[in-house]
């Protein structure tokens, strides 16, 4: 829980003092909370089996956040992975996540990094979400060479639009991720592509920071439907990812009660009223199980007066953090010291040489002045993993809070 003291006046992640580990570490630096981070897990996982979801299995999104301590820990409490990368499989494996609870996704997996995902296990991983008949032909015949059947989920473009960004909506005709149904059923008996593979499941994903379930509720009507038209039974149907955050605090973005609630009654709708076919479901879950638990801390190097327009220059830039410059997103903005200044209209900007270099515009703050710490707020997801070299600087470093406080560097 991130909160103000009110004796101490500063601002507390979890019991811990945010000024104190920020005079002793050099900023800027994330911070996660392990106790935010399995209560949004646990949170997802229970509203899955309040909705009577069978036998659900939550695949965390890796590229969200792949901090080692983080993976580690939701491995513990027994998610599975969503990858896109041999990293990704290999930082899993290493986390302690099984094979059998991996699904591969992504457009361009290489020869090198689908090998990798077959040798993990007898036969390969749980499923790789093939996006183009390439692909699965590629699967095949190194499936054969190494004398396995791989299991394959077919990744269906539903052609639903999705109210988000742009760059993070995935489920239409032009997007280059997932199969068109009519592609899927009549390739469906082609022998170079199924000799050594075994379709186990179907697959979507319409996009990232979702707020509106209608698109979903459309997506798995395709799917559904897709199921039913192939004749076959599936062990799974994997819905995907992209639960929105409430990063504006308006309190009317759909909860996971919700969105487990639409997907069981879609799926009871589109299927369960249609055939005796029961597959498991499976989720991908990224931002909404990792983006409240990550704060980012920086320090204002000076402030500066341009006109009607004041600026504090802090030493994160968007190296750092980009998605505020990249997708124009809102992300809370904290001084960690409560203040009686005056509250003006802030620009917080970072050091880069780019104008798009920038966390808020025209905040109201207590006026900031040189050294005050701030906290960029719910940044655990598509932080650090989003983080670059740009303008040759070293990349923020990150520190995790356990479940009995305790600080440390990951
Ligand atoms: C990015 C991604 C996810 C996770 O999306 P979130 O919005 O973080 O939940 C899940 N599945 C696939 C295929 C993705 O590309």
């Amino acid at each position: 829980m991130t909160k103000i003291n009110d004796k101490s006046k500063y601002l507390h992640i979890d019991g811990v003092s945010i000024n104190e580990i920020a005079v002793k570490l050099k900023t800027p630096f994330y911070i996660y909370s392990e106790t935010t981070l399995s209560e949004n897990y646990l949170k997802f996982k229970e509203a899955a089996i309040e909705n009577k979801i069978i036998n659900p299995l939550i695949c965390f999104a890796l590229k969200s956040n792949p901090n080692k301590k983080v993976v580690k820990s939701l491995a513990k409490l027994g998610a599975g992975a969503d990858i896109v990368s041999g990293g990704e499989l290999k930082r899993s494996l290493e986390c302690g996540i099984c094979p059998q609870k991996i699904v591969f996704s992504g457009v361009g997996k290489t020869e090198e990094e689908i090998n990798l995902a077959l040798k993990s296990h007898k036969n390969g991983i749980y499923s790789f979400n093939v996006e183009s008949f390439e692909e699965l032909e590629l699967i095949n015949k190194l499936a054969a060479k190494a004398k396995k059947t791989a299991r394959v989920a077919l990744r269906l473009n539903p052609q639903v639009q999705v109210k988000t960004h742009k760059h993070i909506s995935t489920g239409f005709k032009t997007h280059k991720f997932g199969l068109l149904r009519e592609d899927i059923l009549k390739n469906l008996k082609q022998r170079k592509y199924w000799s050594h593979t075994s379709l186990v499941g179907l697959s979507i994903h319409i996009g990232s920071q979702l707020t509106c379930l209608k698109a979903t509720d459309k997506a798995i009507k395709e799917l559904c439907q897709l199921a039913l038209e192939t004749g076959k039974s599936f062990e799974f149907f994997d819905v995907g990812g992209g639960l929105g955050v409430d990063y504006e605090r308006t309190k009317d973005k759909p909860s996971c009660f919700d969105y487990m609630k639409l997907v069981s009654n879609a799926l009871e709708k589109y299927y369960y009223t249609r055939t005796n076919d029961r597959p498991r479901v499976v989720f991908e879950p990224g931002r909404v199980i990792s983006a409240t638990s990550g704060h980012f801390i920086t320090k204002v190097i000076r402030t500066k007066t341009s006109g009607d327009c004041f600026f504090a220059i802090v030493d994160g830039g968007m190296n750092d953090f980009v998605r505020t410059s990249l997708y124009g997103a809102y992300h809370e903005i904290i001084p960690i010291k409560k203040s009686k200044r005056k509250v003006v209209s802030t620009d917080i900007v970072g050091p880069i040489c780019e104008t798009a270099d920038c966390f808020g515009s025209g905040i109201m703050l207590p006026k900031l002045m040189a050294n005050d710490i701030i906290s960029v707020s719910d940044v655990g997801a598509y932080g650090h993993s989003m983080s670059s070299n740009y303008n040759m600087r070293d990349k923020p470093r990150e520190f995790f809070i356990s479940k009995k406080g305790k600080v440390s560097k990951c």
